[in-house]
């Protein structure tokens, strides 16, 4: 078995607990490490607190996951928290950083503005961060290292957050997982999940393979069902063979309690 790269999700903002704004960048982010070949152990949601935000983070840390991305609360404003938070539950000071000052004074200047005191608040980072360049807003993301895990702290906006993100996996991410990933679907008509459910087990056993049932209609009235196959692992093809051989086995499994297979 290879070493698993365990990753975690930290999303913060009031608005994602009121249920104001779905919290769709944690879904997004999950899905990235995912194909890149972590294996996402938990997503937390938090309001703007600073004893929660430290809190949750030191428990992240204490877990041990090779990489902990955090997104929300990098602006301007009062309650924009997060980095006095990660601060905190890392004891680490809070200083100027100049690769994100010069960030913020050129984008500002480009458009004739002032550095103000709210605007140099989001050069204000933990000392030891490196700055990641937000190409689709304000804000700059930034990267830091703490014992085993690397930290990313991107902005709360989806299409800043995914440029950062993207940014940051293109040029910064030195180590990441050695595995390769692969999944394949199918939907199947008229078999119910807890048909299936008895031979899926069996072949999970049997494989070093994820099989996930999603059900799409109604399990005794009108069963309909997107069948999920996933592997991970060092060699490639074996990965993709893998996928596929569970793929036919499933198959014929299907149509011999006759159900109907849409590719
Ligand atoms: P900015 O640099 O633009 O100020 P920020 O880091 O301060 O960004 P937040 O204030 O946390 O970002 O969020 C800004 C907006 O982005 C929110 O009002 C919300 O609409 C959206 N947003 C924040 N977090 C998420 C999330 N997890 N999923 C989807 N949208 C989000």
């Amino acid at each position: 078995m290879h070493t698993v790269y365990k990753a975690e999700i930290l999303s913060v903002g009031n608005e994602l607990l009121s249920g104001r704004t779905i919290n769709t960048n944690s879904a997004y982010i999950a899905q990235r490490l995912t194909i890149l070949g972590y294996s996402v152990r938990r997503i937390t949601t938090i309001g703007d607190n600073l004893e929660d935000i430290s809190l949750v983070i030191k428990e992240i840390i204490e877990r041990k996951p090779k990489l902990l991305v955090i997104t929300g609360g990098l602006g301007p404003t009062y309650d924009d928290i997060t980095v006095e938070g990660l601060a905190k539950a890392l004891n680490l000071k809070t200083i100027i950083n100049e690769d994100a000052l010069n960030e913020l004074k050129e984008k500002y200047m480009k458009r004739g503005l002032e550095l103000t005191q709210e605007r140099i608040k989001m050069a204000i980072l933990p000392e030891g961060a490196l700055s990641v360049k937000n190409t689709q807003g304000i804000a700059p993301g930034f990267m830091l290292k703490y014992n085993e895990t690397v930290i990313l702290v991107t902005p709360g906006v989806p299409k800043e957050m995914e440029a950062v993100l993207d940014y940051f996996i293109n040029n910064l991410l030195n180590e990441k997982p050695p595995i390769h990933y692969y999944e394949e679907s199918f939907l199947v008509k008229g078999v119910m999940e807890s048909e299936l459910a008895p031979h899926i087990k069996k072949m999970v056993k049997e494989y070093d393979i994820y099989i996930k049932t999603h059900p799409k209609g109604h399990e005794t009235k009108d069963p309909f069902l997107e069948i999920q196959v996933v592997s991970s692992g060092l060699n490639k093809d074996e990965t993709l063979n893998r996928v596929k051989d569970t793929i036919a086995r499933l198959k014929t499994i299907v149509k011999q309690l006759n159900g109907v297979i849409i590719d």
